[in-house]
């Protein structure tokens, strides 16, 4: 950490000249300039592993939501965070219970599956129906009502890898919307492949909708791998496809959680806010230690590194979001709880992308915090990281601040890996990149650093919701 720490000061203490390039390690001069910056040891992993371990699978509203936050509280307090507090949000919540999937004939296979967050749960019995495939949503709308009535419908999307979040982007509105689009035609229920790059047996389960003027029909993700099986006996036996699913999971009434949040105090502009975001709740499958325990231990260890490093400028603000995954109540509550502030917010960070090594720097804002991005763009260019010219996304959590004409910044993750694991029984520490999560931590320590250090502002300019 000592080099980021060293860069930080330098930026701090120069923040009317262009910054001085962070200082080459050993490793990295030896092997030349292309060769990959390499971060010193953050503790990241550790923070991840200290939550997957104790805390676990947090979904909102349930047992392991509330010990979640108990340990960012007391994880924050040990750190030497000031002002540490839960802030309440009232929350969905949805329990998976058992489920069984197996494709019944003309050749039958059990087949791992997951239901859908939000899905509701099939008779006792299940539902078994003949299957009919589509390959996207609009193929959906395009099939006839009496191809589609009574049947049980597969949707197989097959997701992109991509060094960004593209692939997701592109094929998540199917696990989305295949609910109602296929309610809408009469379908008794709806299987898609998994939204994930993977080829192995983990389904991927998350969020979904319905919508109140077409029958709730339940939903559940194959592996891919099953998927992949599905698809080719329907390919080969389409008329002869027989499909039951069983799904226990069920909506109980809304519970209390909350918004974990801790400062770092800032000075001579202590009432600007650097917001750093991540969220704290995960899926139920696995202990969420990508997603979004990175995001997490990225954020914590950023905050603890600039607050080591002497008194910013501004206040740091570390905010670990209640119910990302399935409602973002904690985004809004946020929002509404902070509104006479959000003024006063100089510019906002979500951490929630895994592990991977920060590949590129965007911001979204108005035109006059350019110059100060591209400074800070500049100092984190020794670490491996390019200026994107396209505009920050921000991230989900940060949607509600948009209104309000808060900048944004994305330190943009390698996510090539990220959605082999994501939502599955295996986002666990076993699948951690450490090395990549230290280099993570060192760009977000110079960058945070840097923004919450230095005079200039970002200025104001209303971002688009994505
Ligand atoms: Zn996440």
């Amino acid at each position: 950490m000592r080099l980021a720490l060293a860069l930080v000061a330098a930026l701090a203490a120069c923040a009317h000249r262009p910054p001085t390039p962070a200082p080459r390690s050993p490793a990295t001069a030896q092997r030349g300039p292309r060769a990959r910056w390499v971060a010193p040891p953050s503790g990241a992993a550790e923070l991840v592993r200290s939550l997957s371990d104790e805390v676990g699978p947090r979904l909102s509203g349930s047992p392991g939501d509330a010990r979640a936050v108990a340990w960012a509280l007391r994880t924050m307090r040990a750190m030497g965070l000031a002002n540490v507090r839960a802030e309440p949000v009232r929350v969905p919540r949805w329990e998976r219970g058992a489920e069984r999937g197996d494709i019944i004939a003309p050749f039958p296979h059990p087949v791992a599956l997951a239901a859908l967050g939000g899905s509701v749960g099939t008779p006792p019995d299940g539902v078994e129906a003949e299957v009919v495939e589509a390959a996207s949503l609009d193929a959906l709308d395009a099939l006839p009502e009496a191809r589609v009535r009574g049947r049980i419908v597969y949707l197989h999307r097959v997701m992109a890898r991509h060094r960004t979040g593209q692939g997701y982007g592109e094929a998540v509105p199917v696990r989305v919307r295949a609910a109602v689009a296929a309610a809408r035609k009469g379908a008794v229920a709806v299987i898609l492949r998994s939204i994930g790059t993977d080829g192995t047996r983990a389904p991927h389960t998350g969020a979904m909708r319905y919508d109140d003027a077409v029958p709730r029909i339940p939903a559940a993700a194959l592996s891919t791998a099953d998927g992949d099986i599905l698809h080719r006996i329907l390919a080969e036996h389409p008329g002869a496809v027989r499909f039951r699913l069983s799904l226990g999971c069920r909506t109980l009434p809304d519970a209390d959680s909350a918004n974990v949040v801790g400062e770092v105090p800032g000075g001579e502009l202590a009432g600007e806010v650097v917001l750093l975001g991540a969220h704290l709740d995960s899926w139920d499958l696995g202990t969420g230690a990508l997603d979004d325990g990175a995001g997490i231990a990225l954020v914590l260890t950023a905050a603890r590194a600039v607050m080591a490093a002497g008194t910013p400028r501004r206040t740091v603000r570390v905010v670990l979001f209640a119910n990302e995954e399935n409602g973002g109540a904690g985004a809004r509550a946020y929002a509404e709880a902070h509104r006479d502030e959000l003024a006063r917010h100089a510019v906002a960070l979500e951490a929630d992308a895994g592990d991977g090594r920060v590949l590129a720097v965007r911001y979204a804002g108005a035109a006059e915090g350019r110059e100060a991005f591209h400074r800070v763009a500049l100092a984190l260019a020794p670490m491996g990281v390019r200026e994107g010219a396209e505009a920050a996304h921000g991230g989900a959590d940060l949607g509600p601040l948009g209104p309000a004409g808060v900048p944004r910044v994305d330190l943009g993750q390698d996510m090539r890996t990220y959605f082999d694991h994501h939502h599955t029984a295996n986002d666990t520490p076993a699948v951690l990149d450490e090395r990549a999560l230290d280099q993570a931590v060192a760009v977000w320590t110079a960058a945070v650093g840097a923004m919450a250090s230095m005079r200039e502002s970002f200025g104001r300019a209303p971002v688009e919701a994505r």
